[in-house]
């Protein structure tokens, strides 16, 4: 009778078996590190905007698919009116964050004035909620008194993402216009 002889498996059947398992994660990783990229861009901004170190989070992969979400941002505040040192941003807000990052350079934002779809419009909502919520995690709980600082401070959280002056002052025109007519009343007519 013949003996089997065991052998280790060769060099290309480990690599081919490495990549079976490596293959259909890598989506998923490059999702992962996009999304910590933008969180990590937005906390930067936001603790620099508050003094405090904040944590920003996008949602993951599960909760993109399972949570409806019926806010863009949220930041929690306690009993005594203290906010939490981090906010929440829907999937949304942080794709358009991610478009801010990638293009920052080259986006002019010219389109908003005259209405744009797409991914420079979210682009363009994104940097109003992050800045609206920064103001929120800054101290401020009325949501008008709220947009109102964010409407005074966007165009520095576009600057501090790589957004050129001029595109970001574009920005802070339609968050003052376009954007605040698109709000619920509570978010409106707020001076600050
Ligand atoms: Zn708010």
């Amino acid at each position: 009778m013949e003996a089997v002889r065991r052998r280790l498996p060769s060099p290309r059947a480990i690599a081919i078996c490495v990549a079976m398992v490596a293959v259909p994660g890598l989506p998923w990783l490059h999702a992962r590190s996009e999304r910590i990229a933008v969180e990590d861009r937005a906390a930067a901004v936001a603790s620099e905007a508050t003094g405090r170190p904040i944590r920003v989070r996008c949602p993951g992969p599960i909760r993109r698919r399972l949570l409806y979400e019926i806010t863009e941002g949220s930041v929690r505040f306690d009993a005594d009116g203290v906010p939490s040192d981090d906010t929440r941003l829907s999937a949304r807000t942080c794709d358009g964050l991610r478009t801010v990052l990638d293009h920052a350079a080259t986006l002019r934002f010219a389109c908003l004035a005259t209405g744009c779809g797409g991914a420079e419009a979210r682009a363009a909502e994104a940097l109003a909620v992050l800045t609206h919520e920064t103001m929120h995690l800054r101290g401020t709980m009325d949501e008008a008194r709220t947009e109102c600082l964010a409407r005074a401070h966007v165009a520095w959280v576009a600057e501090r993402l790589g957004v050129a002056p001029e595109a970001a002052q574009a920005v802070a025109r339609w968050q003052a216009t376009t954007w605040q007519v698109m709000l619920p009343d509570q978010y409106r007519g707020g001076v600050c």
